[in-house]
């Protein structure tokens, strides 16, 4: 499937726009239109009601060391700002980037990648983006830059395989992504990623505030009111869906890495002896809920990070990778990320900031011997009621992206394939299958002509679905361009009455992706809805 395709089916029927659009758009950020929004909201009640609401703590799940219970939290954006610095974020949280004296963009360091090539007595390193087109961007860069033709290519001697910037000490023969000149990046420098604001009237540093670049802490400050709060005893998970912002250097991939974006996170508290256990069951639990949904298992991978890789205080951590279309043949790009995170967080917010290099951890410390961050100084540990043992819990972390996993569940389902219109000749069609929990529409209602008691009788059953479904009515063309319409929505059933339906007070109902077509009682729509969408 090409990008293009699915970008343009996204702004013609609404899925996504551009945020700000009429003023020329503002890079990293978009706004869901109407389909959008209700795929989106879908792809977040769905993780909530499974991983939430809907989950059993009366049962021990396939794969789980025992029952667990879930609850819920929705805590602000802005936090005291002592979160991040306790966090980690505030000293930590940076990417680098890069800039381009010549071109005068912005790059983040280790998404350029290049490769050395050699003409004549000059060596060069020719950069580009990372992304599809790399390869290909390489090579015609390297042409110009010594000025020869494609049929010239073979004169270029390369030197080893695509690599990162990185990789490199300096930049001197570098010649960056689109540049002219030898040597125009500048040495990589830090750039925090969080937006900072200013709280109240006070505009100095004592008015600082962040906007959150994860929900994950929210839930870390609050373990205390909610054990308080609740006879939730450990294990168990709180789970959280909202907003967070990272101020990307390189937003791009639509809406894969945006600066404004929404998380669903779970923080799964423990006690430390059984943490790998949990950490597998919830690693195997996430992967599921995409293939559950319907992301194939050809283009979704649970990928384990190696040791090098692994934040120092994690004993392991996995990303549910999707091969997304925009990313290079055989890249994937991540989905979730689920990580087992010890007692970092907990002790932290007790403690004061740990430093990540000691072992065991401690609390990391400034010229003076003081805590560098302090901590809240509140007990964050557990008593077990039944043991009388008291611990810091050990968390694993689920940590997903709903506009992702919107985007995943996106590329997936576009399809385009043959159907036959009126007259059963084929036609080529656009059709989204989405999973029909997911889907933006359950269900379009139609008459087949604009009389002899159709419209009426669609008006009736479309008012009933409506009580409890997200509904279409339409009787504007062909049926045929009706049905169309809704296969590029991804409406899972058409709902369609015709003459016999005046009789007997049946319909048929069209299956989105079998095309089979059934016939049912009017009164018996209700129930074959919810069979199969909820
Ligand atoms: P990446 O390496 O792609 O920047 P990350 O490892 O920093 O991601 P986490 O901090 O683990 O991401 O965040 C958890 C999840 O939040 C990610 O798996 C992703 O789904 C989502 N996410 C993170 N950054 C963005 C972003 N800029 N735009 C959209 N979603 C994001």
């Amino acid at each position: 499937m090409e990008m293009d395709k699915l970008v343009s089916l996204c702004k013609r029927r609404g899925f996504l726009f551009q945020s700000s659009e009429i003023y020329g758009g503002l890079n990293g950020f978009w706004d869901y239109g109407p389909l959008g929004v209700e795929l989106k909201r879908n792809v977040k009640e769905t993780w909530w009601r499974d991983m939430v609401t809907g989950h059993n703590d009366r049962l021990t799940l396939a794969g789980a060391p025992s029952a667990y219970e879930m609850s819920g939290l929705d805590c602000t954006i802005i936090m005291h700002p002592q979160v991040w610095k306790c966090s980690g974020h505030y000293d930590l949280f940076h990417d680098f980037m890069v800039d381009c004296r010549e071109t005068k963009r912005r790059f983040r360091h280790d998404q350029v990648c290049g490769r050395w090539v050699q003409h004549g007595q000059q060596r060069i390193f020719v950069a580009a983006e990372e992304g599809e087109q790399q390869a290909d961007a390489i090579l015609r860069h390297a042409l110009k830059f010594f000025q020869l033709r494609n049929k010239d290519a073979d004169q270029l001697q390369w030197d080893g395989s695509v690599v990162s910037l990185t990789t490199l000490e300096s930049f001197e023969q570098v010649l960056g992504p689109d540049a002219k000149t030898l040597g125009t990046l500048t040495a990589p420098r830090e750039f925090n990623l969080m937006f900072k604001t200013f709280v109240g009237a006070l505009s100095g540093e004592e008015g600082a505030a962040y906007l959150r670049p994860e929900t994950a802490q929210g839930i870390f400050v609050n373990f205390k009111n909610v054990l308080d709060s609740t006879r939730m005893r450990i294990p168990f998970g709180i789970a959280q869906i909202g907003k967070s912002f990272r101020n990307e250097i390189t937003p791009r991939n639509f809406t894969f890495r945006s600066r404004e974006f929404e998380q669903m996170e779970i923080e799964f508290f423990c006690p430390p002896a059984h943490s790998p256990q949990w950490y597998q069951y919830w690693r195997d639990r996430r992967y599921r809920w995409y293939t559950e949904l319907g992301l194939s298992k050809d283009r979704l991978r649970l990928r384990d990070h190696h040791v090098e890789e692994l934040s120092h205080y994690s004993t392991g951590t996995a990303d549910i990778e999707y091969a997304f279309p925009f990313l290079p043949e055989g890249s994937f790009g991540e989905l979730e990320g689920i990580a087992h995170r010890g007692d970092f967080d907990l002790r932290s917010h007790m403690e004061g900031k740990l430093d990540p290099n000691t072992r065991p951890l401690a609390v990391e410390k400034d010229d003076h011997g003081q805590p560098r961050w302090r901590g809240s100084g509140k007990e964050l540990s557990y008593r077990d009621e039944l043991t009388n043992e008291r611990y810091v819990p050990h968390v694993i972390e689920p940590s997903a992206g709903a506009d992702r996993a919107t985007l995943a569940f996106l590329c997936e389902a576009y399809c385009e394939d043959q159907a036959p219109d009126e007259q059963g000749a084929m036609q080529s069609r656009v059709v989204l299958k989405l999973h029909p929990r997911l889907a933006p529409i359950k269900a379009a209602v139609f008459p087949l002509v604009k009389k002899d008691g159709m419209p009426e009788l669609a008006d009736e059953i479309y008012g009933e679905l409506k009580r409890s479904f997200v509904v279409f009515y339409d009787e504007k063309g062909a049926v045929g361009r009706r049905y169309r319409r809704q296969d590029e929505a991804g409406t899972p059933f058409c709902i369609t009455v015709d003459g016999q339906s005046v009789q007997d007070r049946t319909v048929t109902v069209r299956d989105r992706d079998t095309l089979e077509q059934v016939r049912i009682k009017i009164d018996e729509c209700s129930a074959f809805l919810r069979e199969r969408v909820t």
